[in-house]
């Protein structure tokens, strides 16, 4: 097998990069894929170059080959100016905000933010002097009316954790840039492979990796890309000073995880439209939050920006007990209950996000319930929802 230069493989469609990117099998004694490199310490030959720290690898804090082929294959997909990875989604999150943000700064966070990132907003970045305020999701170019002198960063999410809302990026990114203020973005619900968010000029994007990227619910694991290499320096500069480092066999599992994550895709978006389209034909539900069905608020945009659609959404019962939710839920066979999402397994949960909204009063009158379509066969889930609905009318 002949190496293909860097530019060759620049010029290979994105499905290919993914199986080739971040392995070298000169590199592994042959092996198809990267070795499991652990290790702390790295040993120099001699005095000089431990001086100069010349040699590929410095520490093993410092970066791993391991974590290496994994940072090259997310490289490949953010394609901005460079990544680090994180031992969690949260902490994804929350590093951009300590890499970009200083005392006497101002933040502007979408009301439907991942509700972790919120606490993180709430209880720490006021004890480091820094300034949060939380805005309505459809708030497009008017994001501008909301800048004060110090806003540095506009957080955004889309759509929004639970409940699902578009956002307009593109205006939000246009109303920023305006004014030097960096867009930051939870991407986890597309991905990359369904919305290209440093096309669309956010500056800094973040992944659950925990979700489609690793696949398999049994890797915990954070991605922040940047879009320019000053960005990428500042990322960079955070999680280097933080000390922040993963496990090489996180890095392994969620390498092995992306190889298969265009087809785990393809077979979850249609799985999940074609759920969220039964499902609004139901009589026991109100509405489904979905942005790529044709009734969402969200749709055109959606749409307008995004290739594809992930397999998670919500749905709002009619106004029934929430003892009733529990027969439904309770007695369910293939969906199980428990946060997270994105693995094969198919998932649904309750929630309730009007405890904590502040910019905006989310106006559901029934229950809403969180749904993840794994890669059961369709027809199996539905049965199993469909006995559920039997019990929720039987327990109202
Ligand atoms: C799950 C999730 C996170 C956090 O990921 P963890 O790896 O669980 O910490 C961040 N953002 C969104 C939108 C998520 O769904």
């Amino acid at each position: 097998m002949k190496k293909l230069s860097p530019p060759d493989f620049a010029r290979l469609r994105e499905k290919t990069r993914l199986v080739l990117a971040g392995r070298d099998p000169a590199d592994s004694y042959g092996f198809v894929n990267p070795a499991i490199v652990r290790g702390s310490t790295v040993i120099y030959p001699n005095m000089e170059d431990f001086l100069a720290r010349k040699s590929r690898y410095t520490y093993g804090t410092q970066g791993n080959p391991t974590i290496d082929a994994l940072i090259a294959a997310l490289n490949t997909m953010e394609g901005g100016a460079g990544v680090v990875v994180c031992p969690s989604g949260l902490l994804a999150c929350t590093l951009p905000m300590l890499a970009v943000l200083s005392a006497g700064d101002h933040l502007l966070v979408t009301d439907s933010v991942y509700r972790p990132t919120r606490n993180f907003c709430d209880r720490m970045l006021p004890r480091l002097g820094i300034e949060v305020s939380y805005y309505d999701p459809a708030v497009g170019g008017d994001i501008a009316k909301l800048f004060k002198p110090n806003t540095k960063a506009v957080w955004t999410e889309a759509p929004g954790s639970q409940t699902f809302e578009m956002q307009d990026i593109p205006a939000i990114v246009d109303a920023a840039h305006a004014r030097d203020v960096l867009v930051l973005m939870d991407n986890t619900w597309a991905t990359p492979l369904f919305f290209d968010s440093h096309k669309f000029g956010v500056d800094i994007s973040v992944q659950a990796g925990t979700k489609y990227y690793a696949g398999h619910s049994d890797v915990l694991i954070g991605t922040v890309s940047a879009r320019t290499p000053e960005q990428y320096k500042l990322v960079r500069d955070c999680w280097e000073t933080l000390g922040v480092i993963i496990a090489p066999e996180d890095a392994f599992l969620t390498l092995r995880g992306i190889r298969t994550m265009h087809i785990r895709l393809k077979e979850q978006m249609p799985a999940g439209l074609d759920m969220a389209q039964w499902l609004s034909e139901r009589p026991e539900v109100a509405r489904v939050l979905h942005p790529a069905l044709p009734s969402d608020p969200g749709h055109a945009l959606w749409k307008r920006d995004f290739t594809g659609a992930s397999s998670l959404f919500a749905i709002e019962l009619k106004p029934v007990a929430m003892k009733a939710v529990g027969a439904m839920l309770d007695g369910l066979t293939l969906f199980g209950m428990g946060a997270s999402w994105g693995g094969y397994e198919s998932l649904a949960l309750p929630f309730d996000c009007k405890p904590y909204r502040t910019a905006t009063t989310p106006n559901f009158a029934g229950p809403t319930v969180r749904l993840h379509i794994g890669l059961e066969d369709i027809e199996d889930l539905k049965a199993d929802l469909d006995a559920g609905f039997a019990r929720l009318r039987a327990a109202s």
